[in-house]
């Protein structure tokens, strides 16, 4: 966002309340319509210079059969493939770019604390940095902040929760050279697992009920090893790794979104607005697709100073179909799939039905399209004019 409004030639702060980007709890997936962006603003040549994976076919073992997932050969896009790569490179790489146009400034450890507000209108933030506390006036605020948005409850935004009925467990094991690329799904015995290929480590989602942390722990690290050697036997031989539960990251899943993304001088964007699940990985490439759109309606406005109640609403009726449909998609198979894997009393089977999308290949383009370029795809249109 911070980006593409400071291309526009408008004075952008970005504050980031951590000293660098090396948080570990986003996931690695970047869709066909970011890359479509990173195209449109002339940096994709440079982006794949960077480490990373393509994948053009999603699979899935599901109870020791390996099923076809997705397949984005298919996609009508001219990326037809998904690049795995750390977020942390990501938005290095982002941030690296945007420091080339002279109205970007990026303020690391630097936490929004607070809201300016004057008469019911967003002036500007309240913060905490390196100097201490200070104030920042600003003519739009743009909150960015996650799906814990700080910002968004300060404004008093009503959030409608869809709710979650899973979690994850998040943690690492070595990868070694005889093990299989990008093995994304592991689907056994009423366990659940993806698997990240990070070059020398895979970066491990084991998806556990929502609350169910307490009674993994009760049932022991041995117990829970010995699970994910059965769920994944290739990584038998190193699950004795994981030394306690220590090792083991809880993450919590939330699925919800405002009723309203705005309130006068300010603008939720992204899982502020719109917290999603890790299902399909779309999260991030949404959260851009908000920003491209964001960009879009408000640039010319904002160049010449404040934006309209209007204008913002406009962003949210552009952005409130695409969140609706991919939340929906998510909850759906959050509950007929994921919600089924985990409940041991009717445990998932490679049934005919499964076999048949298996086996015939034009059937895969359908998911790979809803989560690879999802619905009303953004390009940029926003001005270059730094
Ligand atoms: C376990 C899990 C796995 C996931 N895996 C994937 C995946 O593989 N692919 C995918 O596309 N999506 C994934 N998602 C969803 C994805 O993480 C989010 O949808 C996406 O990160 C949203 O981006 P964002 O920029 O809105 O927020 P975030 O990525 O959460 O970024 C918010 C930023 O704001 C900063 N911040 C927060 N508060 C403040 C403050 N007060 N002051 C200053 N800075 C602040 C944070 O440090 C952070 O850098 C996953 C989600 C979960 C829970």
């Amino acid at each position: 966002m911070g980006a593409l409004l400071a291309r526009a030639g408008i004075d952008t702060v970005v504050l980031e309340k951590h000293a660098d980007f090396l948080r570990d709890f986003r996931g690695d997936t970047v869709h066909p319509s970011t890359l479509e962006v990173l195209e449109e603003l002339g940096w994709l040549d440079d982006f794949l210079k960077m480490p990373h994976q393509e994948v053009s076919r999603l699979r899935v073992h599901m109870q020791g059969t390996e099923l076809a997932l997705a397949d984005f050969d298919q996609v009508r896009t001219s990326k037809k493939f998904v690049v795995f790569m750390p977020q942390w490179d990501f938005l290095d790489f982002v941030a690296e770019r945007a420091r080339a146009y002279p109205h970007f400034d990026l303020r690391m450890r630097t936490a929004v604390v607070g809201l300016v507000e004057e008469r019911g209108m967003v002036r500007g933030v309240r913060v905490v940095g390196p100097e201490g506390e200070s104030e920042i006036g600003a003519d739009l605020v743009i909150a960015a902040d996650g799906r814990n948005s700080l910002v968004r409850d300060h404004a008093g935004l009503l959030v409608e929760d869809i709710g979650a009925p899973i979690d994850v467990l998040w943690f690492r094991l070595p990868r070694r050279e005889s093990d299989p690329r990008q093995a994304l799904g592991w689907l056994a015995n009423g366990k659940f697992l993806a698997l990240l290929d990070r070059g020398d480590y895979w970066q491990i989602a084991y998806i556990i009920a929502k609350g169910g942390m307490n009674t993994v722990q009760a049932r022991g690290i041995e117990t829970f090893r010995r699970d994910l050697a059965e769920t994944v036997p290739f990584l038998s031989d190193r699950v004795e790794e994981l030394r306690s539960f220590d090792d083991v990251k809880l993450l919590i899943v939330r699925v919800d979104r405002l009723k309203r993304w705005f309130k006068p001088g300010l603008l939720c964007i992204g899982d502020a607005a719109h917290a999603m699940s890790p299902v399909g990985g779309v999260g991030i490439n949404l959260a851009i697709q908000d920003a491209v759109a964001t960009a879009n309606l408000l640039a010319e406005s904002l160049r010449s100073g404040a934006v309209t109640t209007a204008q913002l609403e406009a962003v949210q009726r552009r952005r409130m179909l695409p969140t609706r449909v991919t939340q929906a998609l998510q909850v759906f198979v959050q509950k007929r799939v994921i919600e089924r894997a985990l409940d041991g009393r009717a445990p998932l089977r490679v049934g005919p039905a499964l076999r048949f999308y298996d086996r015939t290949a034009w059937l895969h383009r359908f998911p790979a399209q809803l989560v690879g370029v999802g619905i009303r795809p953004e390009h940029v249109h926003s001005a270059n004019a730094p």
